[in-house]
């Protein structure tokens, strides 16, 4: 289970005093310490963060610099004094791959082949703004070698050139620091508003509201002075927020009755008493039986290119032209035409599931669109790169996609028998920090205490 850590961040402080002390010379490094020994305070770390916040640093500040200098150099991916066969480039509000590539001159038929080996994953197909990329040049032909997506700290994507001229994919994964935090208050308007002001993002409101769907209706039932607790957890790799979160427990404590959610280490909600949460999901996305063509395999060779290429979902041969059903309640989050997956739609079911749904004909619903387990969403095809009609269909758990075929989907049942013990410690721990955020606070002193944790 999730330790309750910040030691992250701490460390992060002292890599960077580290870095920052390396690179100083001597004079400076020596007037860096004196300063930052203000009287009273209790050891090198909070004497640092305060140095850091600029409180107790005196004016004129020459001490403070050397701070600020590691701080920028080791948190920008961008360096000054890249060479000019490395762009680094962050992505704005409306760009495109294809826009991006013509800005560099990296060549329309590069893109293709790149966009060819995100296929099994799909990653450039949502361009945040703020995310980065970075270009690796030869440094002779000027021809790309390796272009890095940087979606945040714990999330990269490496496209590199293999030997026979074809792009591979890679992607880098760190699980970091999940750091607990209560944020509990009393409902005063709608919960939507109680909720954002205790800190809440819109999303995390979201899957809450989802989550007690079927037995709370939030806009007549909640009245004023009902409160409720939440657990939340946020993502830390190598001290920097990932901007990653998920809901770990939630109570809602109605005069009348107890509305409670935990996550469960099969990526579940169950209410206190061990009852699922989650409504059912269907195993196929569509009626009637059709031939498995293709399995679920990671190490797959692609059928049409040859290369070694993961096979993400599970391929049905059958007609274009057949409906294509949603596999579980959930919101349309993306609504493609990509060269390689063809039109394709992608559902998130609450938090921690995710269908996708390849090769398609025709689509039926719109991004944003709510849609009902059993929904018709879309009519089979055979667009994109495709050897023959059949939809490719998904299943991601916590982001990572698994064999739809064998997966442990949620069948809204309860907690298995043998694992009822757990998870009833499980409930008793986050109640514990529900009730006594306090405590919470000097066990993440305790916690933080210990070595570095944050593994690849
Ligand atoms: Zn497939």
């Amino acid at each position: 289970m999730n330790a309750i850590r910040t030691s992250a961040r701490r460390q992060k402080w002292k890599k960077r005093q580290r870095l920052a002390l390396w690179g100083l010379v001597p004079l400076v490094l020596l007037v860096a310490l004196l300063a930052l020994r203000s009287p009273g305070s209790q050891g090198p770390e909070p004497a640092f963060a305060e140095a850091s916040s600029g409180k107790s640093v005196k004016k004129g500040t020459p001490t403070e610099l050397p701070v600020i200098l590691a701080e920028d150099s080791t948190s920008a991916p961008a360096a000054p004094e890249e060479p000019d066969h490395v762009i680094t480039y962050a992505i704005a509000q409306g760009d495109t791959l294809s826009s991006i590539f013509d800005r560099f001159n990296l060549g329309q038929q590069i893109m293709y082949q790149v966009l060819s080996a995100d296929e099994p994953l799909l990653a450039l197909d949502i361009l945040r703004p703020g995310n980065l990329l970075t270009f690796r040049l030869n440094e002779d032909s000027r021809c790309l070698e390796e272009m890095e997506l940087f979606i945040h700290a714990g999330n990269r994507v490496v496209y590199r050139r293999g030997d026979n001229g074809s792009f591979d994919y890679e992607e880098i994964v760190i699980p970091g620091d999940w750091e607990q935090q209560v944020l509990a208050g009393e409902i005063n308007g709608s919960f939507y508003l109680s909720a954002r002001n205790v800190g809440l993002s819109e999303r995390e409101t979201a899957i809450i509201t989802d989550l007690f769907k079927d037995q709370l209706n939030f806009a007549r039932e909640i009245r004023a002075g009902d409160r409720f607790q939440v657990v939340r957890s946020q993502q830390w790799v190598e001290g920097e927020f990932t901007g990653q979160s998920r809901i770990e427990g939630v109570r809602i404590l109605r005069r009348s009755r107890l509305h409670s959610a935990f996550l469960f280490e099969d990526g579940n909600y169950y209410d206190h008493k061990g009852e699922s949460l989650a409504r059912a999901f269907r195993r196929y996305p569509m009626n009637g039986n059709y031939r498995v063509s293709s399995a679920f395999n990671p190490a797959r060779r692609h059928p049409v290119t040859g290369r070694v290429a993961p096979h993400n979902g599970v391929d049905f041969a059958m007609p274009i032209g057949t409906p294509v059903l949603s596999t579980g309640d959930g919101v349309v989050t993306r609504v493609h035409n990509h060269p390689f997956a063809g039109k394709y739609i992608e559902i998130q079911h609450g938090g921690n599931y995710v269908t996708r749904y390849l090769h398609l004909d025709r689509i039926l619903v719109r991004r944003g669109q709510s849609v009902a387990r059993g929904e018709r969403i879309a009519l089979s095809g055979n667009t994109g790169r495709s050897t023959g009609p059949h939809l490719h269909f998904e299943l991601h758990v916590k982001g990572r996609p698994v064999d739809p075929l064998r997966a442990n989907i949620p069948m809204a049942a309860a907690v298995p028998q043998d694992k009822r013990r757990a998870f009833d410690q499980r409930v008793a721990a986050l109640v514990q920090v529900m009730e006594h955020p306090e405590q919470q606070i000097a066990m993440r002193a305790e916690a933080a205490g210990s070595g570095d944790k944050t593994e690849m």
